[in-house]
């Protein structure tokens, strides 16, 4: 099956596959607090349609796969996804495994998710505040983030890996806590900047907590050191005094890294999109549910690739949000 090339070069290795796009939260800049109108069900690709697209794809050379939603441990059978898709092989050999979770259910999870071949985990933890985190998630559930990710540490997963979006005046003065209370625990953390994808339309460029910003507040407190050899991950690392701690910045707005982008996404409903901000999406799962082989399978990525833009486009005139909000498309 041809190699997974799209028109700039670029040679694609890591597919992101959204398990649900439920959640058990409602993160105020992802999801209103009534929730989204949910996909119904029998639209959301089973297990076996699920590991059929996903073979197809390590098949043409996906050699890491992240799992993520809405919430992808809300998913039933998640650790016998992680197990089936832990099994595939393809020209790279087998995928590597790694997962971005609100981490409410890792407490429970965790072990068994290592037991079943996932290698890493990421969990998302915009606050350390109570009350702060019962604001933003409309859900007092903080003690249950921290005890996931002491259970992810207990389940051998290393580096754990903690991301925060970096929002004015609601967490932007909690930057320099939350990395101390990250090597405090062996954590990284990882800041990210806040993209076009909430589901109400009110992303405000102009308002955005940028890259610059975060590194100010965090030199105030820190000396950081530059690491080189990012490749295709989307976040810059910086050693943080001496180290080994380390802290990084995905600063996908103010220093988009498009050029050396790898990804492509897979939703719930099985549609395949080339880029978080693709206006189009191809349909896999009724190619599936058609009984497509794996050729005419490979040949409808292979046209999705095909269309994949050189970059996502923000701030350019005509820019415009996809339609899907973040936790539709798998973050
Ligand atoms: N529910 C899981 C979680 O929160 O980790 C996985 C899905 S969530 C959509 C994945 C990541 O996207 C989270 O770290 C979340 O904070 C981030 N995210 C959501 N909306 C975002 C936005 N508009 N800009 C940047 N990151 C966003
Ligand atoms: Fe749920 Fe993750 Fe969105 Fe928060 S960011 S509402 S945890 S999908």
């Amino acid at each position: 099956m041809s190699a997974l090339v799209d028109g700039f070069g670029r040679a694609h290795r890591d597919l992101r596959i959204s398990l649900t796009d439920r959640c058990s939260l409602r993160c105020t800049y992802c999801m209103p607090e009534q929730g989204l109108p949910w996909l119904p069900r029998p639209s959301m690709l089973s297990t076996d349609e699920l590991v059929r697209v996903a073979a197809v794809l390590v098949g043409m050379g996906v050699s890491e796969i992240r799992l993520t939603g809405g919430e992808p441990l809300l998913r039933a059978d998640v650790v016998d996804v992680v197990a089936r898709l832990a099994a595939l092989e393809g020209p790279h050999g087998r995928p590597e495994l790694s997962m971005t979770t609100n981490g409410l259910r890792l407490a429970e999870l965790a072990a068994p998710l290592r037991a079943a071949g996932l290698s890493r985990v990421n969990v998302s933890l915009d606050t350390l505040d109570p009350d702060r985190f019962a604001r933003l998630t409309r859900r007092d559930r903080l003690p249950d983030v921290l005890t996931g990710l002491a259970a992810a540490t207990e389940a051998g997963f290393a580096p754990v890996k903690v991301n925060a979006v970096v929002m004015r005046e609601v967490n932007d003065d909690e930057v320099v806590d939350l990395v101390r209370f990250a090597l405090r625990h062996g954590y990284q953390m990882r800041f990210i900047e806040q993209m076009p994808l909430d589901p109400d339309h009110r992303w405000d460029g102009a308002a955005m907590v940028t890259q610059a910003e975060i590194l100010g507040r965090l030199r105030s407190a820190f000396r950081l050191t530059p690491l080189d050899g990012r490749g295709a991950a989307p976040a810059r690392l910086w050693q943080v005094d001496d180290g080994p701690g380390t802290v990084g910045v995905i600063a996908s707005v103010t220093a988009p890294f498009c050029a050396a982008c790898d990804r492509l996404r897979l939703t719930a409903d099985g549609q395949l999109r080339s880029c978080l901000f693709a206006r189009t999406e191809t349909d896999l799962r009724s190619a599936v549910r058609a009984g497509a082989d794996d050729d005419a399978i490979a040949g409808a990525v292979a046209a999705c690739l095909a269309g994949k833009r050189a970059g996502h486009g923000i701030g350019e005139p005509g820019f415009v949000q996809p339609e899907r909000p973040m936790s539709a498309i798998g973050g």
